[in-house]
């Protein structure tokens, strides 16, 4: 069956209950007939990497609804890695054109642009880092983006105390900086070593909204990793979310 090839060796499915991995089933489907998929450069997206895309956008809101995918219809797929030519501004107001290789792109209030190179690396456990996942990455952006500029800050639950968000994310935030800037400091020494004993992607270190979007691919796909390293930002996730995907992986009771 396309659903259980498509999706048996991600790392975010460890644990799923039966119950789960059918609603999020389910989910995907609506997520593919809500959602127009198109290709570039001649890429046919198939059936199955329609399923890859939406079963790994759909786990972010398994506990949330679709309600927080609604407002735009466009998913892009390029065969693999895309430069687009951009004007940036740098501090100084000069405007440079760059176009930087990207492996996915979100828009605000428009389409998700995807590698589908990249989305093929997910689950393999070889290529670059542990639980990359550019899908949750660029759909944790536009969770992030359902109030405005992706900036760390998801409009959050009620029952959510948004001091504690701030605080949470900011202090792992900091800290984590400083540990990219002392690992870059001794890459020449150590050949990168330090680098990669890194918890998380050393990209989350670039700005806050990306370290809620690298720190979102961590949550699911490598909990065991994230969990231990940043416990308070790791919980205010899982309050965020309204899943725990560590206790899936461990049996540890949900919640603390
Ligand atoms: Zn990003």
């Amino acid at each position: 069956m396309l659903w259980r090839e498509a999706t048996a060796r991600w790392l975010f499915m460890r644990g799923l209950s039966e119950a789960d991995n059918e609603r999020l089933r389910v989910l995907s489907e609506r997520f593919i007939a809500r959602k127009d998929f198109s290709g570039t450069h001649g890429l046919e997206v198939t059936d199955r990497m329609q399923v890859e895309i939406a079963a790994q956008a759909c786990i972010l809101v398994l506990e949330l609804g679709f309600e927080w995918y609604e407002g735009w219809s466009e998913v892009i797929v390029y065969p693999s890695q895309f430069a687009p030519e951009r004007e940036m501004m740098d501090e100084d107001g000069v405007v440079h054109l760059t176009n930087d290789p990207m492996a996915g792109e979100a828009w605000l209030g428009g389409p998700v642009i995807l590698s589908y190179e990249d989305v093929a690396m997910s689950g393999d456990e070889d290529v670059r880092v542990a639980g990359y996942n550019v899908v949750i990455h660029e759909f944790a952006h536009k969770l992030d983006m359902r109030n405005g500029d992706p900036n760390g800050f998801p409009p959050l639950h009620a029952e959510m105390n948004p001091k504690d968000w701030k605080r949470d994310l900011a202090f792992a935030y900091d800290d984590f900086c400083r540990k990219v800037d002392d690992a870059d400091l001794r890459a020449e020494d150590d050949e990168g070593e330090a680098l990669d004993a890194l918890p998380i992607d050393p990209y989350a270190a670039t700005s806050a909204g990306e370290f809620f979007a690298v720190t979102s691919e961590a949550f699911f796909e490598t909990p065991e990793l994230l969990e231990p390293a940043y416990p308070a930002l790791y919980e205010q996730l899982r309050l965020f979310y309204r899943q725990d995907p560590l206790a899936r992986l461990t049996g540890r009771r949900p919640g603390r």
